[in-house]
């Protein structure tokens, strides 16, 4: 493995020095930079401009309880939490979520995101695994979108924050005795800039488009998690990727499948296979609302055994002007396919959509190198365990953003110290079609590492990704594409390391050569 994935030629590097640099305009580093002093000189760096995030894509809602009672209470809320990761959440960490959760939705409120109201009250719905309504959702299903534009205008308003869009993270630098000393980064023509501080967050988002099929935005590659890795930041639960049950069979010129949100079935929608017959009864107790490794294999096996490529979701037991106003950017993406969701059956299949695991941090967000944190997807808490519960990343993000912030601000700032000159390094590279080393990869990792994984199968893919990443080991890499090759390939082999690794199955890591376990002390 490189050190670092681009060799700078520090003649050339612009300087920019900051107190804090948070690599990521998601929720995640959106609300931990406004939880920052308003005196801390922070730079925030995007990959592809403010609208490239999972975070606008967000749909059902977040999870809080807002006013604890025998109905509802933050013990449920953990204990849902709990049996959805199958027994591998850390329990301390679930304890801040769901105590946490509703100190940051106040904060939310009191900053005028829009959260859907009904008569004065909050309207909550609920989604699989919740035992209880719990959702709060903006613009009926357009609650990431409400959520991050309502983030980003506060940003704005700071004079503090300074936001570098379009801007590629390639390593985090670290300096003799191992602590940050900032962040490199390519600007959109390649040129490269020298972000100095002794604090960076990484809140650069999840790994989806390491698969060929999946709901996340296009610049979910995981090169912060990779860089990470580079920089010897620990890695954890890297195994445990959500696939969600329901996504439009059609994806967009991206190749992002759109989701249609778990909340449809919250509200009442059911899976039925080609025979029309619903599936799920005798599934899970929980039927459609189970798990969503549950219901995610349950439609596979529907898929193999009708040999068809789908099952559908049939919510035409609700009004076509409840639809249309509960879920208007879902009723508006399907009628654009010809699908009317009031009379029609929207057909689905199961894709990547979450990653459980990633950077290893502490209640505080912080990693085991000095000066570097990591929070939201890209981040291991621990709250998800072996399966999220549906509804908890989006509280992940504020959650874990604003202690990130909280220790930043406690911990002081210090001029980083860096040897520049032991760095340097002028090379030319090489430029080839490091495309098709990604489409390998995605296709790989969807055949090879999906909803049911087995030995044979992840060997064959660790083996070839290995071989791509040992060819791309012994090239300089000097053009983005490259870069992302590079992170794919490091990402996607601490997955499978990580899955040949776990031999029995757990939440949403299904081993098809073992029998299922399941850890009962949850
Ligand atoms: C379709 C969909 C629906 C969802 N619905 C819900 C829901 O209803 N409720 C819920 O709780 N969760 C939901 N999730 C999950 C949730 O949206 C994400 O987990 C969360 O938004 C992640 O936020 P983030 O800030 O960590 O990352 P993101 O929002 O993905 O932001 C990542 C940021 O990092 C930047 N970045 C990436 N790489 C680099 C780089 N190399 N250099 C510089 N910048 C970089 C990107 O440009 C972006 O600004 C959903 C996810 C999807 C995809």
């Amino acid at each position: 493995m490189k050190r670092y994935v681009y060799n700078f030629n520090w003649h050339e590097a612009e300087r920019v020095h900051a107190d804090v640099v948070i690599v990521g305009c998601g929720v995640a580093g959106l609300y931990t930079a406004l939880n920052l002093d308003p005196s801390t000189k922070c730079v925030m760096l995007n990959k592809a401009g403010s609208e490239q995030c999972n975070s606008i894509y967000a749909q059902g809602g977040i999870a809080t309880v807002i006013e604890p009672n025998l109905q509802d209470n933050p013990k449920r809320h953990f204990d849902d939490t709990l049996i959805a990761g199958a027994g591998l959440c850390n329990k301390e960490s679930v304890k801040v979520l769901v105590d946490e959760a509703w100190v940051n939705i106040e904060k939310l409120i009191s900053d005028n995101v829009p959260f859907d109201m009904q008569d004065g009250d909050l309207l909550l719905t609920r989604e699989g695994g919740h035992s209880r309504n719990r959702i709060l959702h903006c613009g009926g299903d357009a609650t990431g979108l409400h959520l991050t534009n309502r983030l980003y205008e506060l940003i704005l308003q700071r004079d503090n924050i300074r936001i570098y869009n379009n801007m590629l993270l390639t390593d985090i630098i670290t300096d003799e005795n191992g602590a940050v000393a900032g962040a490199l980064a390519l600007d959109e023509d390649c040129r490269p800039f020298y972000f100095a501080s002794s604090k960076v967050v990484i809140a650069s988002g999840g790994i989806g488009r390491v698969f060929k099929s999946s709901t996340n935005a296009i610049c979910a590659t995981g090169d912060g998690i990779a860089a990470a890795k580079r920089a010897g930041a620990e890695l954890k639960d890297m195994e445990f990727i959500q696939f969600h049950p329901t996504a439009l069979i059609y994806p967009n010129d991206e190749g992002r499948f759109f989701l249609i949100s778990e909340a449809l079935r919250g509200e009442g929608a059911i899976l039925r296979n080609r025979r029309s017959e619903p599936f799920m009864q005798g599934v899970h107790p929980l039927a459609d609302l189970a798990p969503r490794d549950i219901v995610a294999r349950a439609i596979v096996t529907e898929m193999k055994k009708s040999n068809f490529s789908n099952v559908y979701l049939d919510i035409t037991s609700r009004p076509r002007d409840f639809l249309k106003e509960r879920f208007p950017t879902i009723f508006r993406e399907c009628l654009s396919r010809g699908i009317d969701i009031s009379k029609d059956w929207i057909p689905v299949i199961p894709v990547q959509h979450y990653f459980m695991g990633g950077i290893k941090t502490n209640l505080d967000a912080k990693t085991n190198i000095t000066g570097l944190y990591a929070c939201g997807e890209s981040a291991c808490t621990g709250v998800h365990g072996a399966n999220r519960l549906a509804s908890n990343s989006l509280l992940e993000c504020l959650v874990f953003g604003r202690r990130c912030a909280l220790h930043i601000k406690k911990s002081g700032f210090c001029s980083p110290h860096l040897n520049e000159t032991a760095l340097i390094s002028e090379s030319s590279g090489v430029n080839i079609d490091f495309e098709q080393y990604s489409n390998e990869i995605r296709s790989l990792m969807t055949q090879k590492c999906g909803i049911t994984r087995n030995k044979p199968d992840l060997m064959e893919a660790y083996s070839r990704i290995s071989e791509i990443l040992g060819w791309l080991d012994t090239i300089e890499l000097k053009n983005p594409k490259g870069i992302e090759a590079y992170n794919q390939a490091l990402v996607a082999l601490s997955i499978l390391g990580a899955a040949i690794h776990r031999e029995k199955s757990v939440g949403a890591h299904y081993r098809s050569d073992e029998n299922v376990w399941r850890n009962t002390n949850a």
